[in-house]
């Protein structure tokens, strides 16, 4: 019964997209997506890298834009699908650096939707996730541009996905508990309790946390995690690139000392991280096609 009740509510909800059997999915701009409107900025989230893990409304955004600002981040194949003879900006800048360059983004983000183009802020996994998507959005809201904001694969969910490891699994964890390793001026975020984080849940995923691990570990060992738990550093993941590299929480610092740990990476503490024995599935021959 249950089976009947949701593939109801999925075909009325197809029905709305008016999508006939033999469209295809370059048809999906005419299947009444939200109007892109000229003066407007939309802030879309690019995935973790693989092409085909961008959201449909992405797509449809690129399709639609007359410039994509975009960041260091976000894949080659898919900006190849931006609109033939959009304007692409590379807005591109590390973490840790001072946002002085921050502003120059919003500010020019401002003027190209005063200037009445169509903007598209593209942005690696989702914008929301320790990508400045809301300080972007209210610098928009403070001058009156219109913004719509597509969220997206977050590498912390979806590039752990693709090393074989789920953020929850029901026998190891009822909370995840999502951190940057690096604060405005590169250094480990003193707002973050390190102590508190240390044991409030079995998993932790951190962001931009290669540079500053040592420390990070030694201070989560400090507040009481056992120096035993498994770790993974999971590095461009989704792309052909990806690579993952096992540790235990007391022995990783040392390595991203020693610079062996690939970057950009996830890291990952917790026995979520072993479940990659059984659920590697992103294999060589997968690799093999750069949309997936
Ligand atoms: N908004 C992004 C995060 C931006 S911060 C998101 O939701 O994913 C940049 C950090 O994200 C990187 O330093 C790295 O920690 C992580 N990251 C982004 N893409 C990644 C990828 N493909 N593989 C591994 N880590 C990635």
């Amino acid at each position: 019964m249950g089976l009947t009740m949701s593939s109801g509510k999925a075909a009325s909800r197809l029905a709305g997209l008016a999508l006939g059997e033999d469209r295809r999915f370059a048809d999906l701009d005419g299947a009444g997506f939200p109007d892109f409107a000229p003066g407007s900025v939309w802030l879309v989230g690019a995935g973790p890298g693989a092409p085909g893990l961008l959201t449909v409304m992405g797509y449809h955004a690129l399709c639609q834009a007359d410039v994509i600002v975009y960041d260091a981040l976000v894949s080659s194949g898919i900006l190849q699908w931006a609109r033939p003879g959009a304007e692409l900006v590379y807005a591109g800048k590390r973490g840790g650096k001072p946002s002085a360059k921050q502003i120059d983004i919003t500010v020019r983000l401002v003027a190209l939707a005063r200037d009445g183009k169509r903007v598209l802020r593209l942005k690696g996994g989702d914008p929301f996730i320790f990508g400045r998507g809301g300080e972007e959005c209210q610098a928009l809201a403070a001058a009156g541009v219109p913004y719509r904001i597509v969220p997206g694969i977050s590498s912390g969910v979806g590039g752990l996905a693709y090393a074989g490891i789920p953020a929850t699994h029901r026998e190891t964890n009822h909370s995840v508990i999502f951190l940057t390793g690096h604060d405005s001026s590169g250094a480990v975020p003193a707002s973050v309790d390190w102590a508190a984080v240390a044991t409030a849940s079995p998993v932790i995923v951190m962001y931009m946390a290669v540079k500053n691990l040592a420390e990070i570990a030694a201070k989560l060992v400090a507040g009481g995690r056992n120096g035993a738990d498994p770790v993974a550093v999971v590095a461009n993941a989704s792309l052909p690139e990806q690579e993952v590299v096992e540790s235990r929480l007391d022995a990783v610092g040392a390595l991203a000392d020693a610079g062996q740990l690939p970057t950009p990476a996830i890291v990952v503490i917790g026995k979520v991280a072993d479940m990659r024995e059984t659920l590697d599935w992103y294999r060589d021959q997968l690799r093999a096609n750069p949309l997936a």
